[in-house]
């Protein structure tokens, strides 16, 4: 970044929050940052609306933290101030350890809790005593109200991260539920890579004039991410992608696949051929789904076959290479699985298997991306033996 951009320390955040964030080493704020934290000390409502990798988490849990504390946000018991809503329970854990990252600094503490399915609720139940920032799931969050855990009655702000997807016909009738329980009045920020301000829903959310802020680069900018796509015909698809992962001596990879199904039966393949692999997908125990991320982020686990279920806001630091062995139905769930690589201004290469048959949706994917990405061919290579 450059030397003159913006420092932390001019956008308005208290000292204990300045030092906590020095004690972690973020020395610059990233543009959406820059823009962000501003607005939301001011409280405004903000569409955030930035890159994959670009930092959108602090951009939020900063000035939030800020906000909370200056204007001593303490909620009756069990009726919380602050609510994140995500959707995933992986992104739910991720967002509360930057929370909490960033909390072990100041010297009044915050107390968070991140609820999701698949676990116990009783636990949840006892732990929400005194919780000020909640990062929840939709569905879980509904659980708990209706076990009177947890009141949103006076929540003061509300941040939908990846918003476009929490206000799909897939979170439909959870938010409303959601939505209809929360004050009017109250403080509302959007974020996400892939959201347009036309989105009709979001008027449903924000309520006042939001502060509308965009930093993605243009389509046709040189990113960060590396794309190459290959033409496989679907009986070398398997081969090719022992080839991809063996040729290029990957040693931490993200693989997609279109249904929990494939990614067992990938994760299977490669697991024959002697290559470290393991699925994960919505069908899986919520140990196993925590369980294999972290082993992929620590570098325990070579290869992490999955669905869109990781495609949205997981942040893994360094992760080098990642491979669509299926196209995703939806152009957005694209940008967002290659956005797993190339955070945080490190480079990252994503590479894409399509098959004859897919070269249609490809060109419909590449279209909305607004990038177009050279179609190699793969014939002449020998996967004899890979
Ligand atoms: P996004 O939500 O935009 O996809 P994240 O909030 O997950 O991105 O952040 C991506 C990565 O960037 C994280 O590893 C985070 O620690 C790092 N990061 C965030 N802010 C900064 C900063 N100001 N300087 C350097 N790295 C940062
Ligand atoms: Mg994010």
């Amino acid at each position: 970044m450059e030397a003159n951009a913006t420092p932390f320390s001019a956008l308005g955040l208290s000292d204990a929050l300045l030092k906590s964030i020095s004690t972690l080493g973020y020395t610059v704020p990233t543009p959406i940052q820059q823009q962000a934290i501003p607005a939301v000390l001011f409280g405004k409502d903000v569409l955030g609306i930035a890159d994959t990798g670009s930092g959108k988490t602090l951009s939020y849990a900063l000035p939030l933290l800020h906000l909370l504390q200056e204007q001593n946000w303490n909620a009756r018991n069990r009726h919380v101030p602050v609510l994140v809503l995500v959707p995933t329970r992986e992104l739910a854990v991720q967002v509360e350890t930057v929370f909490n990252e960033v909390i072990t600094g100041l010297t009044d503490r915050v107390k968070t809790m991140a609820v999701f399915g698949g676990v116990s609720i009783n636990p949840q139940m006892i732990g929400m005593q005194g919780v000020q920032v909640l990062v929840a799931t939709p569905g879980r969050l509904l659980d708990l109200i209706d076990s009177k855990a947890v009141h949103l009655s006076d929540v003061k702000l509300l941040v939908l991260d990846e918003a476009d997807q929490m206000l799909n016909l897939g979170f439909k009738e959870e938010m409303d539920k959601l939505l209809a329980l929360m004050p009017r009045k109250r403080q509302n920020l959007l974020f996400s890579a892939t959201l347009s301000n036309a989105v009709n829903e979001i008027t449903q959310v924000v309520l006042h004039k939001p502060e509308v802020i965009q930093v993605t680069t243009a389509p046709q900018d040189i990113t960060l991410i590396q794309q190459r796509a290959f033409r496989v015909d679907q009986e070398r698809k398997g081969p090719f992608l022992r080839y991809l992962i063996q040729s290029h001596a990957m040693q931490q990879v993200l693989v997609f696949t279109a249904s929990s199904h494939t990614a067992d039966h990938v994760a299977d393949k490669l697991k024959k051929h002697g290559i470290d692999a393991r699925a994960t997908h919505g069908k899986k125990s919520n140990h196993a789904r925590l369980q294999a991320l972290a082993d992929l982020k620590s570098g325990r686990l070579r290869v992490l076959v999955t669905t869109d279920l990781l495609s949205r806001g997981i942040d893994i630091e360094f992760l080098p290479y990642v491979i669509n062995y299926e196209l995703p139905r939806s152009p957005k769930d694209f940008v967002h699985r290659v956005g797993r690589t190339g955070r945080a201004e490190r480079s990252g290469e994503a590479f894409t298997i399509v098959t004859p048959e897919d070269q249609p949706h490809f060109k419909v994917i590449q279209k909305k991306m607004g990038r177009w990405v050279t179609l190699e061919g793969t014939d002449d290579i020998d996967l004899q033996g890979v």
